[in-house]
């Protein structure tokens, strides 16, 4: 756990996301959660030294953001209004006895709090379309929808601490999933972050960073995306793309205990951008 700012901490080493919370004169309020059940319930007792938790932000519903929401029972979860949806679909994988069986492996400790009677799953209950701004004692919180990664994208905003928390809007230094992201979507999120005035970026994953950094992001979405614009210009099925060598775009190693996953990572992130940039090609234009 790191101290980023005044009153903002967050977690860079956890297996999944960036948890992070900020204190308030007035309570607590946490931006993602820890993956591991046994990881969130230790959080949980950290954060409630500063007070209360008055809201978790979900920035996004990759299950490594969202799977600690249980383990904060009563905390009103805030998200982008396409969270709902996305959260509903994740529970059964989330409960499933799969679930159960593969942590008996990697993680132990977590599993007699998997599907446990005190932490059923903990839907987003305050949405909102394009932003949503929430005061809390002296501070400002700024959910901001940048759609990029997924859809219902997320950037949390705290203007008194200088701190802004992109979800996997930005991979800092470690690989970039574009397994279901628009990318087009996601470069003009870049420039948007890039706008905030920001002294810390807590990325979804990898090393807090600062805006210096956007940048170097946004040229890694646009070497895959022009790597597999050349599989298609080539004439290739997606079958075909997903059968050469995976493009060397992205010159960070995947983290966050995933490196078993990288070249399934290389592969969904080509079949998405093959799909979506023929459906770019082949979209009707406006006259
Ligand atoms: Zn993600």
């Amino acid at each position: 756990m790191r101290r980023v700012s005044d009153n903002v901490y967050a977690e860079f080493y956890y297996w999944g996301c960036n948890p992070g919370y900020l204190v308030t004169d007035d309570g607590v309020v946490m931006i993602d959660t820890p993956q591991q059940p046994i990881d969130a319930v230790r959080w949980r007792e950290r954060l409630l030294e500063h007070g209360p938790i008055r809201y978790l932000i979900n920035t996004e519903p990759h299950t490594d953001h969202i799977s600690g929401n249980a383990y904060f029972p009563g905390v009103e979860v805030v998200g982008q209004v396409g969270l709902q949806q996305r959260y509903q679909q994740a529970v059964p994988q989330l409960t499933s006895p799969e679930r159960v069986e593969r942590m008996q492996e990697t993680d132990p400790d977590s599993v007699w709090l998997l599907n446990h009677p005190s932490y059923p799953p903990n839907p987003p209950a305050r949405t909102f379309d394009a932003s949503l701004t929430l005061t809390l004692g002296r501070h400002t919180i700024e959910c901001l929808h940048l759609p990029g990664h997924t859809a219902p994208q997320t950037a949390v905003w705290l203007p008194e601490e200088g701190v802004l928390f992109t979800g996997d809007n930005i991979f800092c230094r470690c690989k970039t999933f574009i397994q279901e992201g628009d990318p087009w979507q996601w470069l003009a999120a870049l420039q948007r972050i890039a706008a905030i005035d920001a002294a810390v970026i807590v990325p979804g994953h990898g090393e807090p960073c600062d805006r210096g950094y956007v940048q170097e992001q946004a040229q890694i979405i646009e070497a895959w995306v022009g790597a597999v614009e050349d599989f298609v210009r080539r004439g290739m099925t997606e079958e075909e793309a997903l059968a050469q060598p995976a493009p060397a775009v992205d010159p960070y190693p995947i983290g966050q205990r995933l490196f078993a996953a990288s070249a399934r990572v290389d592969a969904l992130n080509v079949g998405n951008l093959y799909r979506r940039i023929v459906a770019r090609r082949d979209a009707p234009r406006p006259a």
